[in-house]
C-alpha cells in the first residue's frame, strides 16, 4: 500500500485580483521506504507540495491519502494529531526556539502530545529528547542554545526534533540550503542512515548532486510533475 497517494492535487493562491496556481494536477504515489528528491526551479511548487503532503497546508483541489486515510475532510485538530504521529518536518532555516536548549527544542513535539491527552511526564520527555539528540550525533550539545551551535549542528537539532516522535515519513525542504558543503553532506549522510533504518525520506533540493543520490527524482515545473523516475523495482 502507498504511504502517500494524491489525485489531481492543486493549490491556488489569490493575490489581489490575480490567481496563482502553485500546483495543478499533481498525481503521485509514494511507498514506504522510498528516498525521494523533489527538484525543479524556484517557484515550481516544491515547497507548496511538501507543505500539503506534510499536512501543514491544505490543497484547494484534488485528494490526499496518508497511509490509506483520506485527509481532505479532517479538521485542523485531526490533521495536527496525524501529523504529530506520522510526520517529521525539517526546514531550510531550522525553525528552532532561540532561547531554548537543544534538548528543550527537541522535546517540543512531545509537549504538544502531552497537551493532547497523552501523558508522558517531564522526565520521560527529556529522556526521549536526549536519545534523539544522541542519535544525530549531538550527545555533547544537549544544553546548548541554537546561537551556541554551528549551522550544521542546528540542523541536526531540527532533525532530532523531527524524529522524536518516531515518524514514518521525514520531509525536508532544502535542508542543506543554508549550510556549507561539508555540513550539507553530513546532513545528507544522516538522512541516508535514517532511510536505511526504515524511514521514508522526501527531500526538496536544488542541488543536482544531492538529487542524484536519491532513489527517485520527481521534477516539478509550473506546478506540475514534469518528470518522475518512478518507484524503484523491489
Ligand atoms: P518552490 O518551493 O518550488 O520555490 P513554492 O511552492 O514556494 O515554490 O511557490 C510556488 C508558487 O506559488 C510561486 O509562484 C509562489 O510565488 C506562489 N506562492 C507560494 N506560497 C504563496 C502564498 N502564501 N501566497 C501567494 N503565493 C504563493
Ligand atoms: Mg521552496
Amino acid at each position: 500500500m502507498a504511504v502517500i497517494q494524491t489525485k489531481a492535487l492543486s493549490r491556488s493562491f489569490i493575490r489581489g485580483t490575480e490567481q496563482i496556481n502553485a500546483l495543478s494536477g499533481v498525481t503521485l504515489e509514494i511507498h514506504h521506504g522510498e528516498f525521494i528528491a523533489i527538484i525543479g526551479p524556484s517557484g515550481s511548487g516544491k515547497s507548496t507540495l511538501m507543505y500539503i503532503l506534510g499536512l501543514l497546508d491544505r490543497q484547494t483541489g484534488g485528494s490526499y491519502w496518508l497511509d490509506g486515510k483520506l485527509t481532505d475532510d479532517l479538521t485542523d485538530d485531526e490533521r495536527a494529531a496525524l501529523r504529530n504521529q506520522k510526520i517529521g518536518f525539517v526546514f531550510q532555516s531550522f525553525h528552532l526556539l532561540p532561547w531554548a536548549t537543544a534538548e528543550r527544542n527537541v522535546a517540543l513535539p512531545l509537549v504538544y502530545q502531552e497537551s493532547h491527552g497523552e501523558s508522558l511526564g517531564e522526565r520521560v520527555m527529556m529522556e526521549r529528547a536526549r536519545e534523539s539528540l544522541i542519535a544525530v550525533g549531538l550527545s555533547d550539545r544537549l544544553k546548548h542554545k541554537p546561537t551556541e551551535l554551528s549551522g550544521g549542528q542546528r540542523q541536526r537539532v531540527a532533525i532530532a526534533r523531527a524524529l522524536v516522535n518516531k515518524p514514518q515519513i521525514l520531509f525536508a525542504d532544502e535542508p542543506t540550503g543554508n549550510l556549507d558543503s561539508k555540513s550539507g553532506s553530513e546532513i545528507l549522510e544522516l538522512f541516508h542512515k535514517l532511510h536505511e533504518s526504515g524511514v521514508t525520506v522526501i527531500m526538496v533540493t536544488h542541488d543536482n548532486q544531492i538529487a542524484a543520490k536519491a532513489d527517485r527524482k520527481i521534477r516539478l515545473f509550473d506546478g506540475q510533475i514534469a518528470e518522475d523516475t518512478g518507484h524503484a523495482a523491489p
